[in-house]
């Protein structure tokens, strides 16, 4: 199976993703994760777009691209996988759907967790996660840039009747649920 999780920054994308992976047993990519991991480990791709997510700006398509079409490749993603954070433009969009049809696979499902925009950023400026870009400032860029080339996204998908909205108000059991009653 696989599937997209999408939303705004502070959605609960991961979350829900890590509650999926442990329920259906497939794994779990997120792209943000892979960044600040790299970020930490200073290897060259995370010197390359330390500074993309210290702004909350997003990091160049074609790298994002790449790094998925190589993680994805593995053998562990053979069955199935959760993407998070990705595709984060039409761009990124597009070039999944040409991944998808290369190797012969498709997409299951488009799970859209909606939650409003006030309780995002209460969300975020409370989770003491001690990210970099999880000030007030930077948080205003990354719903801005959510709003202009990642909402988008959702569009893509609608046109391939595919989105399913899920409210992402609620315990973290609750959203859980509707989740999985959506994946049925
Ligand atoms: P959140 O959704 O809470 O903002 P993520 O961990 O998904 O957090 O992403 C953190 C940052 O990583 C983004 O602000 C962006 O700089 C970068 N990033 C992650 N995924 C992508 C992507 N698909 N395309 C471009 N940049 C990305």
């Amino acid at each position: 199976m696989n599937i997209i999780l999408f939303g705004p920054p502070g959605a609960g994308k991961g979350t829900q993703a890590k509650l999926l992976q442990d329920e259906f047993n497939i794994p779990h990519l997120s792209t943000g994760n892979i960044f600040r991991s790299a970020i930490k480990n200073e290897t060259p791709l995370g010197v390359k777009v330390k500074s993309i997510l210290d702004n909350g700006e997003l990091v160049p398509d074609e790298t994002v691209v790449e790094l998925v079409a190589d993680e994805l490749k593995k053998e562990k993603y053979k069955d199935g996988y959760i993407l998070d954070g990705f595709p984060r433009t039409v761009a990124q969009a597009e070039a999944f759907d040409s991944f998808l049809e290369e190797n012969n696979d498709s997409l299951d499902a488009f799970i859209y967790l909606s939650v409003p925009e006030e309780e995002l950023v209460k969300r975020i400026l409370s989770r003491g996660e001690g990210r970099s870009d999880d000030t007030k400032e930077k948080v205003k860029t990354r719903l801005e840039v959510y709003r202009n080339e990642t909402k988008p996204v959702m569009d893509f998908y609608a046109d391939q009747n595919k989105v399913q909205e899920i409210d992402g108000l609620g315990s973290i059991e609750e959203i859980f649920g509707r989740i999985k009653s959506a994946l049925k």
